[in-house]
């Protein structure tokens, strides 16, 4: 690219962003350089700006080009690259930047999720660059060598690439804990055939290779010194209705496939929105509420096709195949044993009758006891005990609303746990049946417009009115629902007032439509849950165990203390049983500021403390399992993976 060529380009971005950018953006000179710097580095990278779950659709220089730094999640990682002087101006980095129109798509997706605006980044981006090659920086030429050469060759020449500006956003994620690795190379091969030439190629040269999907895996997991095989291109999805399955390839995330399935009246089992479901299979075997009844593991589907590590493939369901069914517990990191290139999803049929309802209770002890009560008697289809800290930040819509909104469901309700249950007409009266007094699908949707209302007096008043000493018991009466709406004024307007003026109609028009307070949509579409990271990312500890109250109550106790002695945010996060109620999978959390480097020191320490305490726990008892020991063994059988 000539100079006068470069500056041509770049004359235009300021033209192109003045017509597209949504009003805000209109106005960024008087954003501190910091804060633009700052929440570019706090970009959470759970890639939901590569989903279109809020039907704005997805930025288009992302759907074309593919390589994460095409989308807002690696421009952010691209900008901060270079305010940081990390990475050089390449030739990518021009096309990266020149793509972006600056339209807004990704600031209604990331504000949904994390509150942020990265279109300010990718202004920031623009003004960057413009203002860098004005005071005569160079643009600088990545040579291409022999692997590349040769990689290019299999894959077309735009898919395998050493451009500092695309491999900068391969190589890491807020992980507190791993090494990060800059890969050489990032390659997106487009089929199977590829996948195994490519494979081939980097074996017989030494290199070494990562698969990755979305990279949402956020525990340092798709990194790698030598090549990052992104398979986002390969996007198939065929439905095999005569056989209740679809199979879909490794470039498929769990939104698109859902939104396809239901529109034929199927659920597939699917977790993370924006996870790929081959990665999601492959990393945990992809658990959820709905793992009560669809389970985990190898229960999710019907087979696999894989390339081995050889370049060779092979299916699950011949006879030769490694037996991927198998599940080793041991504290050795596990790498992926091969590549998987398709999985055949179960389709799971919905009854026109299933409903959601919210169970309350005032401890864990009791919410424990009603989700194994009905997961032993196969009453219900999906049921999570969630904490306040998930029920409140994933009802609203800002960071301060889910403080005050936790303060009200934990303390003022006094409700510290609720299940969530969704079932079909005849669970819900088996529910009802118990006795538990419930948070009805009406109510609830009262409740999420109302949120803001949730403090009022004139609430407060009419719970304290109508109590009469049984917990809840306000909401078994026939007007509570009608009492609530006079009380709350329940509307999308009042649940937006907090979110930015120039975005607030967007979502007022986003609230008002039914899937948002439809509880079966929400925990079947789960477009809220990557919110329970939005002031801080955390660290999971996930485990497989009985449910045991005393043992569960013991081993919180103790992941409290730790997180206490290193003054960290931990927090319940969701319980949900398992193996017809024998087990649970539950998820135990410790937050921390990843720009804070005294506390990520700690969060190091904590994490490490708290494995050791799951460890010795494990021990103890033979029947814990925890996740991290058998991440890429999703494909495993469950009884293997429980039992033995
Ligand atoms: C907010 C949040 C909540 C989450 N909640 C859940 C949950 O409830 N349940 C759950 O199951 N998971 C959950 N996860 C974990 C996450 O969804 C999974 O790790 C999922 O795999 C991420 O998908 P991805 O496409 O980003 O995978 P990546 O991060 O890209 O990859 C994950 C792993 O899979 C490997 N891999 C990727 N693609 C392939 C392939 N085609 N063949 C072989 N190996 C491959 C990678 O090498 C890596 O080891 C959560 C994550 C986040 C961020
Ligand atoms: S939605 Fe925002 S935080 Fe999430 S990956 Fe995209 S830019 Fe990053």
């Amino acid at each position: 690219m000539t100079r006068e060529a470069i500056m041509d380009t770049v004359s235009s971005w300021q033209i192109e962003g003045n017509s597209n950018m949504h009003e805000i953006n209109k106005s960024e000179a008087a954003i501190p350089i910091n804060d633009i710097v700052t929440m570019a580095k706090s970009c959470r990278h759970y890639a939901m700006c590569k989903i279109d779950f809020l039907g704005t659709g997805v930025c288009a220089s992302g759907l074309e080009k593919q390589y994460v730094s095409f989308y807002p999640e690696g421009r952010m990682d691209l900008y901060a690259a270079l305010v940081d002087k990390a990475i050089p101006v390449t030739e990518k980095c021009m096309e990266i930047t020149e793509s972006c129109n600056l339209c807004g798509k990704c600031d209604y997706q990331c504000y949904f999720v994390s509150e942020m605006r990265p279109s300010k980044v990718m202004k920031a981006l623009k003004d960057h660059l413009r203002n860098y090659l004005k005071r005569g920086g160079t643009v600088v030429q990545t040579k291409e060598d022999k692997i590349l050469a040769e990689m290019k060759g299999i894959v077309g020449d735009f898919w395998a690439t050493n451009d500092l500006a695309i491999r900068i956003s391969y190589h890491h994620d807020l992980c507190p804990h791993v090494i990060f690795k800059l890969p050489e190379y990032v390659v997106m091969p487009n089929s199977r055939e590829e996948i195994s030439a490519v494979v081939k190629l980097l074996n017989s040269h030494g290199v070494p290779y990562v698969v990755r999907g979305n990279g949402a895996s956020s525990h340092g997991l798709v990194f790698s010194e030598g090549a990052v095989l992104d398979l986002n291109r390969m996007k198939t999805i065929e439905f095999d209705e005569k056989s209740w399955s679809v199979k879909v390839g490794p470039g498929v995330a769990a939104f698109t496939v859902q939104s396809e399935a239901r529109k034929r009246g199927y659920r597939v089992h699917t977790a993370e929105p924006a996870a790929l479901i081959c990665a999601n299979i492959m990393t945990s075997g992809l658990l959820s509420t709905f793992s009560t009844t669809y389970g985990i593991s190898a229960d999710n589907f019907v087979n696999a096709e894989f390339v081995s590590k050889n370049g060779s493939f092979f299916n699950l369901n011949d006879i030769d195949a490694p037996n991927l069914f198998s599940s080793n517990n041991s504290r050795a990191d596990h790498g992926a044993l091969a590549s998987c290139v398709s999985v055949s999803m179960k389709l799971h049929p919905v009854t026109d009758d299933e409903e959601g309802v919210l169970v309350p209770f005032e401890a864990l002890d009791a919410a424990l006891d009603f989700a194994r009560n009905c997961a032993v008697r196969h009453i219900g289809l999906s049921i999570g005990i969630l904490g306040g800290e998930f029920v409140s930040t994933f009802l609203a819509p800002t960071k301060s609303l889910a403080a005050v909104a936790k303060d009200i469901f934990t303390r003022k309700l006094g409700m510290p746990y609720i299940v969530l249950f969704i079932g079909d007409k005849y669970a819900l009266r088996s529910v009802r049946d118990m006795g538990h007094p419930v948070i009805d699908q009406k109510l609830f949707a009262t409740l999420s417009h109302g949120l803001t209302a949730l403090n009022s007096a004139k609430w407060l008043d009419l719970l304290g009115e109508l109590s009469d000493g049984e917990p809840f018991s306000y909401l078994r009466l026939s007007h509570f629902g009608e009492l609530a709406e006079l009380a709350l004024a329940p509307s999308p307007a009042q649940l937006t007032q907090d979110i930015d003026p120039d975005l607030r109609s967007f979502f007022e028009e986003l609230y008002s439509r039914a899937e948002m307070t439809d509880l079966i949509w929400l925990n079947t579409f789960r477009i809220q849950s990557s919110r329970y990271c939005r002031e801080n990312p955390c660290v999971a500890f996930v485990c497989y165990l009985p449910i045991n109250n005393v043992l569960i109550a013991e081993i919180q106790g103790g992941l409290r203390a730790i997180a206490a002695g290193h003054h960290l945010k931990d927090e319940f996060g969701f319980i949900t049983p398992i193996d017809s109620g024998k087990r649970c999978v539950w998820e135990y959390d410790y937050y921390f500021n990843h720009h804070d480097p005294d506390e990520l020191a700690r969060i190091r320490q904590a994490t490490h403390e708290a494995g050791a305490l799951l460890d010795e726990y494990s021990e103890k008892t033979g029947t814990i399992r925890q996740v991290r020991y058998v991440v890429n063994q999703g494909c495993c059988r469950k009884e293997n993976l429980l039992y033995l």
